[in-house]
């Protein structure tokens, strides 16, 4: 078994109230305001809320109508999530300054491995530090930071000194930390494992810790070892270089070159059904179809086109692949096509969900 490693320095940055942020930098009239992003009083679900309106108790994941009732004065905005996108863009930009060890978890949280960073700056806190200031004077925005030797450690920490502060927490303070935290703070425990823990006597992570690993399996099956371990100051998962799919593919090569486009269309159709099927297998839908074409002499084309909706039915693709394909005549046979989905909706996606299951 491995122990603590006391030798590596991971940030966790995290923007403060990032979407209602946004909207009231981008409105003057928004500032100083109880904003939620997102629902309405009627419906839908706050997304995201205005420190103002976190006051009255307005949280993200709330219905609309009971936000209102909170705080009546709460003003609702529709997200815009392209200008949330171009923000998290120019954040990450400067992130890359600094390490390519960067893993988002959304479009305003990240975890940046700094052991060894392109700055040689061998301080983690000053390196949270400056990033907050680029971040600040870039983007006009505030975020806050957690520092330590491990990421559960990090995203802790990050919201101690929340909004607009940092938090580190050294390799000889991580263990008194972790013993004085409460339960509930541990990140990866949810409402239903505290309640689990406070039956079981564990309110703390000295509580936690007493607990043999046995014990913890037992009633926490394979999390267990995980809490075993965190408390202790282990946790070596490491910090997964950003690189999220960006696209989702399928192409086919073919034994005989292909020189007539009904052809061609009969092949696309069943590529598009293995499309369609990782599409599923992992849960996107994007904008932009490409239809990739490589010739018998083997060079290359790819012709795409975007819609203004999230796709990403067979039928639907097919319809584009086959407008992409009339669109001009093929220069040569072909051996190679594929098709590709772009801009997916991996971002808005966590949002999207959170509204289906309240919208109704
Ligand atoms: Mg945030």
């Amino acid at each position: 078994m491995q122990g603590l490693n006391p030798n590596r320095k991971i940030i966790h940055i995290d923007m403060d109230a990032f979407y209602a942020s946004v909207e009231q930098m981008d409105n003057p009239l928004l500032r100083g305001k109880p904003v939620a992003v997102g629902g309405s009083e009627n419906r839908g679900v706050v997304a995201a809320a205005s420190y103002e309106a976190r006051k009255f108790g307005v949280r993200s994941a709330i219905s609309g109508a009971l936000a209102k009732k909170y705080c009546p004065e709460l003003i609702f905005v529709q997200p815009r999530f392209d200008r949330y996108k171009e923000i998290s863009n120019k954040i990450r930009k400067i992130f890359y300054e600094y390490t390519d060890l960067v893993e988002p978890l959304s479009l305003d949280e990240a975890y940046l491995d700094v052991t060894k960073n392109k700055k040689g700056n061998p301080s983690a806190s000053l390196l949270a530090q400056e990033i907050r200031l680029r971040i600040l004077n870039e983007t006009g925005l505030t975020a806050s930071a957690g520092i330590s030797i491990n990421k559960f450690v990090a995203k802790i920490a990050s919201d101690y000194n929340k909004p607009n502060g940092q938090k580190t927490v050294s390799p000889d303070e991580v263990i008194p930390f972790l013993e004085e935290l409460p339960i509930r703070k541990f990140y990866g425990v949810g409402k239903v494992t505290t309640e689990k823990m406070y039956q079981l006597g564990i309110f703390t992570g000295v509580d936690l810790k007493s607990k043999t690993l046995d014990f913890l399996e037992k009633h926490f099956g394979k999390s267990g070892n995980f809490y075993f371990d965190v408390v202790r100051g282990i946790h070596n998962s490491e910090v997964k270089s950003d690189r999220i799919t960006k696209s989702v593919a399928a192409e086919h090569t073919f034994d005989i070159n292909l020189s007539s486009e009904i052809f061609m269309m009969e092949k696309l159709e069943s590529i598009a059904i293995s499309l369609e099927k990782r599409l599923k297998k992992y849960d996107v839908a994007g904008k932009t179809v490409t239809l990739k074409i490589k010739f018998s002499d083997f060079t290359q084309q790819t012709r795409s086109k975007t819609v203004p909706y999230f796709i990403s039915d067979k039928g639907l693709i097919l319809e584009i692949v086959k407008e992409l394909l009339f669109q001009e005549r093929m220069k040569d046979s072909v051996r190679l096509l594929g098709i590709s989905l772009s801009n997916l909706n991996t971002e808005e996606k966590k949002f999207l969900v959170v509204q289906l299951k309240f919208a109704f």
